[in-house]
């Protein structure tokens, strides 16, 4: 039986759940709403910052659910995490066997690592708050790590990781393929031999730290999800990282296998697809993440995408009535605007939450809505081995086949500009280091504006780009 009924349900405590929950209790402060989360704790967006039109900057923090609902009257918190879903009926069931109905439900339940194989004491994935103690745990503890991926999560750790062996195993050409080119890697590269600058310890916060570990699924790491957490391993006194510079050119793979070799010394082997066998204290798969889905689908009807997340249309609707979805777990299903993508990051989490909030409001309210400004133009800022790095647009060239130019501007250990034209018109854009030039490119990939004439004089770092086109 029923034990309560919500007009809105958010499944998920993320920063796209919780994101969701402040914009309805804005929109209908009357509304009673029900967030179901696996952990005890909550992601709460602190700081927020508008950098530029779409451009934005927060920070993260984990806090307890009742600091929720101490700020929503009418928020109920519930653990723990849902066991099943039925969108016949409008329930979930949670994983006490309590059962709650919904009028309009928000699936936000993010996603887990991929991990190389499952079920093996030596293969960790890093995700949340849980993993990454784990993680430290075992680094304390290690001489030589293994770290397979090429997205964010890998970057960071191989750069950040101290008194510890690392070998990186890419399968791309080049580090970093998520984020950039070979020319982009190839700038960054020093950075991973050079001296890190110093750091400013003790850390501001001690973000992820929570006393006790979240129990159940934790949410999904931010920003600066290292800080605050001592990634070093075993080896201290003197830095024994290989630099990884060789390392991702030397050792691509295709497929991973595990060799339990019977003898040697160290706990695991990882056998590379160019034949390669290394041993570690123990590998680190940041390969992506698969979306949480799975407590909902059976019995449903749910449309999934190929990356296996749920489909959602411009309003966050699911192919299930009354269900929508934000942030890692939903896939955007409709027609993008030429200079965005979906990416999983932490920005989106928070634009699709917030969007979804708004969409739930004005259907219930029978208001029209349009998709979103933000999803206009793709847009992210963030820190890669201590450069700021803002990434605007299709800023890959992603899509565009061969048809668009490259215009690049390389100051070694200062700054990297890469600008992306089609047709004459800029569509993307990588900056790396203080270029200052986000908010003209930005204006410049918006308002579409032709700049054949312009040619390579727009990277020419004697003009001023912005009286340019004021
Ligand atoms: P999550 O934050 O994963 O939250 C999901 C929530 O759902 C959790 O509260 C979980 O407990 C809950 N849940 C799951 N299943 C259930 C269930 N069955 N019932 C109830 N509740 C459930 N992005 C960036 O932009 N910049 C970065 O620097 C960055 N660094 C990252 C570093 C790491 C190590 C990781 C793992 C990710 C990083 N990301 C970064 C990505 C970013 O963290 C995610 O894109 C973002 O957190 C997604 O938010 P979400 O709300 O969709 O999901």
């Amino acid at each position: 039986s029923v034990v309560a009924c919500a007009k809105f349900m958010i499944v998920g405590g993320g920063i796209a759940g919780v994101t969701c929950v402040e914009q309805l209790s804005s929109q209908i402060p009357s509304a009673d709403i029900a967030l179901i989360t696996a952990g005890s704790h909550i992601k709460a967006v602190t700081n927020y910052k508008q950098v530029s039109k779409t451009l934005e900057e927060f920070d993260v923090e984990e806090r307890p659910s009742s600091v929720l609902e101490a700020r929503f009257p009418n928020l109920t918190v519930i653990h723990p995490a849902v066991k099943s879903l039925n969108t016949q009926s409008h329930t979930v069931e949670t994983a006490d066997g309590r059962v709650f109905g919904y009028e309009k439900l928000c699936i936000c339940s993010g996603g887990r690592p991929k991990l190389l194989t499952q079920d093996n004491p030596y293969v960790l994935g890093i995700r949340d708050t849980d993993s990454a103690q784990a993680f430290q745990k075992q680094l304390s503890k290690a001489k030589r790590i293994v770290i397979v991926g090429n997205g964010g999560i890998a970057l960071e750790l191989v750069y950040e990781v101290e008194g510890c062996e690392v070998i990186w195993a890419v399968k791309d050409k080049a580090i970093g393929n998520t984020f950039f080119d070979a020319g982009a890697a190839q700038f960054l590269i020093p950075s991973l031999e050079a001296d890190k600058p110093e750091r400013a310890a003790p850390c501001r916060r001690p973000r992820y730290t929570t006393e006790e570990p979240a129990a159940g699924s934790g949410s999904a790491l931010g920003p600066d999800w290292h800080e605050g957490i001592v990634l070093r391993g075993a080896e201290t006194g003197f830095v024994a990282r290989t630099h990884p510079l060789t390392v991702p050119f030397l050792f691509p793979f295709h497929a991973l296998n595990f060799s339990s070799l019977p003898v040697g010394t160290w706990p695991v082997y990882i056998l590379l697809t160019n034949g390669k066998t290394f041993g570690c204290d123990f590998v680190v798969s940041a390969t992506g993440v698969v979306p949480n889905t799975e407590p909902f689908l059976h019995g449903n009807n749910f449309a999934l995408a190929d990356d296996a997340g749920l489909q959602v249309d411009d309003h966050m609707m699911t192919s299930e009535p009354d269900v929508y979805a934000a942030g890692d777990v939903c896939t955007a299903c409709w027609e993008h605007s030429p200079l965005w993508q979906q990416m999983r990051l932490w920005t989106q989490a928070r634009q699709m939450g917030w969007y979804a909030g708004r969409c739930m409001a004005a259907h219930v309210l029978s208001e029209p809505i349009e998709l979103d400004f933000c999803f206009e133009l793709f847009s992210h800022i963030t820190k890669f081995f201590n450069y700021k790095v803002v990434l605007l647009g299709k800023f890959n060239a992603q899509g565009l086949g061969p048809n668009h130019e490259l215009l690049v501007r390389c100051t070694k250990g200062q700054e990297y500009v890469k600008v992306v034209l089609s047709g004459g018109k800029m569509v993307g854009a990588v900056l790396i280091g203080e270029t200052d030039l986000e908010e003209t490119f930005e204006n410049l990939m918006l308002n579409q504006m032709d700049l054949t004439q312009y040619g390579e004089e727009l990277l020419n770092p004697n003009i001023d780009i912005e009286d340019y086109f004021d």
